[in-house]
């Protein structure tokens, strides 16, 4: 087994107060993530952000309703303080919920000869879930830290949690 952290969407826009996309609950589950992050750096572990990146009027803002956020080139865009990628990390820019969809994660997945996925991040049953989804349909294990993960309700979390694990057959550690 190869496995491979990624960081889902701890963007300033969603995690601090009062932002735009404000999910509380991502600042709870920091600890977590730096917990992971500090496991994957000794165990020589590949570290990836998957982070929104978008153009101002992007098409997403509409059709699902969002508020503008995580616009290309601003401090809204950029992973928390707490979190701050290091040069060796990889980050990856995305348009949508899923980190696989018009980005290079597949090709960077497979030249690392990564096969298996440990999910960090927020939001649980959007952007994490639809990243597992493509993750398990291009063949890759999934494993999903539940205290590493932030939901928009505790209802929708759970959701996620429970497709993830029932549907897509994702390891809840
Ligand atoms: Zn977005």
């Amino acid at each position: 087994m190869k496995r491979a952290l990624l960081i889902i969407d701890m963007l300033n826009d969603f995690v601090k107060e009062g932002a735009p996309l404000e999910v509380p609950e991502t600042r709870r589950v920091i600890p977590a993530i730096k917990r992971e992050i500090e496991r994957a750096r000794t165990e020589g572990e590949p570290v990836i952000y998957v982070c929104d990146s978008h153009e101002p009027d992007d098409i997403e803002f509409q059709r699902f309703g969002w508020p503008p956020h995580a616009i290309k080139g601003t401090k809204g865009a950029e992973v928390v303080d707490e979190l701050k990628p290091l040069p060796d990390d990889i980050l990856i820019e995305k348009v949508t919920y899923s980190g696989f969809y018009n980005t290079q994660l597949d090709e960077i997945l497979t030249k690392l000869g990564i096969d298996t996925l440990r999910l960090t991040g927020c939001v649980t049953h959007i952007c994490v879930m639809f990243t597992a989804s493509d993750a398990v349909l291009r063949g890759y294990n999934v494993e999903v830290v539940t205290d590493a993960v932030a939901g928009l309700s505790k209802e929708d979390h759970e959701a996620g949690l429970r497709i993830m694990k029932n549907v897509l057959g994702a390891r809840l550690i």
